[in-house]
């Protein structure tokens, strides 16, 4: 039988290349060889880290020279399809040419062709979903029944909608992708794609960015998944207090400076509001003025990552910005961070989000309780966990042009980071951490799920 070789194969986006660039050093840690591929323009921007048994290869997107792949999504999921199945499939043959041929093809979400490429080269393949398991159920029904109810109740975003194994959800609650004006047909089109993979095999496993403890009874909600839990996928360096490698996770991909580190370092415990909305939404301006009243009006320090921050402006809310900045050193905005070590440091006390998974599951994972701002795909669904399921934050409701208001900002700040609600919901943020810490650590079930799921893959035939 050959050495086990896993072909890791990520979407070109951030939020999509952390979690499974640690998944493919988790595996590595299993004793098997890993090789982690992404489109050319990712893979030249990834610093990555030498460690044995963990190569990096790439592969062509039909954008080289670079795109940002969210900017068009709906174009570039049509010509990545077509583009990379080629070259994923010359990649796994040179692989075989080589001597090391792929045993097992492990692909992130948005690639369904990924698995068609290892079927014809005869090489399982197996799905990393990098949302957490509600999501993938909410998908799954969509795909397996209700399809047609939750497109006849669209237009009634309060309608509550009872799936198999799941909290009620409102039709807000629900990914984006699934509503109107839902403006990413082929984003839709694609994850039809993928469970139409999925339903070629019977109970097909599914390795999932989530730990059992956090979604015990949706793991095992649909019985045609065998759903295995092996998060929280943030490096184990913010898991397990012991380990020290691999800390600079995430900023080590943009990351310019770490003053800001030491400008925590000067601020109270818990005292500090941590904002960012991920690697790809951008706020408008005005909305980003409203949030700096909350914040000045809230009475707390801030760090807040702006993406276009490096594009300084005369405008009124940079003014403001500055004078935050640098005359009262309550605020201070930098254009990325690294984003796990900010959630770690002790003087951070809320992290007003997106709630990308990445950005729920590294709160959940360090023990910060959200404020949350969804604004697409599942990020209203993480949200709807996070406030009423996980308990540890709140979401904060926006105008009716949809715009977070200041006052609003301050009142959850105020809810979160005080008062007895807040108490409990950082008591449910510490509980959380704790046992993310337990599902990580040795022994724990997400180290238990994944050895499993290598042991069952390395003696297939
Ligand atoms: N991130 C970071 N520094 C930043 C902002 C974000 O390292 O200044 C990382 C963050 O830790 C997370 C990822 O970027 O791992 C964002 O993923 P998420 O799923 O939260 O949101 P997306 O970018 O996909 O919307």
């Amino acid at each position: 039988m050959p050495e086990s070789h896993l072909l890791v194969l990520t979407f070109p986006a951030q939020g999509h290349i952390n979690p499974a660039l640690q998944f493919a050093k988790r595996l590595v840690h299993t004793g098997v060889r890993v090789t982690f591929a992404t489109s050319v323009s990712a893979h030249r921007r990834i610093k990555s880290t030498p460690q044995d048994g963990l190569s990096y290869a790439y592969f062509s997107d039909g954008y080289d020279d670079g795109i940002n792949p969210t900017d068009d999504l709906e174009n570039y999921l049509g010509r990545l399809k077509e583009v990379a199945s080629r070259s994923v499939s010359d990649l796994i043959r040179t692989f075989t040419d080589e001597g090391r041929p792929v045993t097992c093809v492990v692909y992130t979400i948005l690639l369904p062709w990924a698995a068609d490429v290892a079927r014809m080269l005869g090489i399982p393949s197996v799905l990393l979903w990098i949302q957490p398991a509600a999501v993938l159920t909410i998908y799954y029904h969509y795909f397996h029944g209700y399809g047609d109810l939750i497109t006849s109740k669209n237009n009634d975003p309060s309608f509550t909608i009872e799936l198999p194994g799941l909290p009620p959800f409102t039709i807000k609650e629900l990914p984006s992708f699934l509503l109107p004006p839902s403006n990413y047909p082929a984003s839709l089109i694609t994850f039809e794609e993928l469970f139409r993979v999925l339903d070629k095999e019977s109970k097909p496993r599914v390795l999932v960015n989530t730990f059992d403890a956090l979604e015990a009874d949706v793991i095992k909600a649909v019985d045609e998944l065998e759903m295995i839990g092996v998060g929280p996928l943030i490096p184990s360096a913010f898991l397990d207090p012991k380990e020290t490698s691999d800390a600079s996770f995430g900023g080590d991909l943009f990351e310019k400076s770490r003053d800001y580190i030491v400008w925590l370092d000067s601020k109270p415990p818990s005292s500090v509001v941590y904002l960012s909305f991920g690697s790809i939404s951008v706020l408008p301006e005005h909305e980003m003025a409203e949030i700096l009243n909350g914040l000045l009006e809230s009475n707390r320090p801030f760090l807040w990552v702006i993406r276009s921050a490096e594009t300084d402006t005369d405008s009124e809310f940079w003014k403001k910005v500055r004078v935050a900045e640098e005359e009262m050193k309550v605020g201070l905005v930098v254009p990325w961070c690294s984003q796990v070590e900010v959630l770690s440091h002790p003087s951070v006390g809320c992290f007003v989000s997106h709630c990308g998974w990445n950005s729920t599951s590294e709160s959940l994972a360090v023990g910060v309780p959200m404020v949350g701002v969804p604004q697409w795909t599942d990020q209203p669904a993480n949200t709807k966990m996070v406030e009423s399921v996980w308990k540890t934050g709140v979401w904060a409701k926006v105008n009716r042009d949809g715009v977070l208001e200041g006052e609003e900002l301050k009142r959850c700040l105020d809810m979160v980071m005080g008062g007895e609600e807040g108490e409990e919901m950082r008591k449910n943020a510490v509980r959380w951490r704790d046992l993310a810490r337990e599902a990580a650590a040795k022994g724990g079930s997400s180290d238990r799920n994944l050895r499993a799921f290598v042991e069952e893959i390395s003696n297939l035939p």
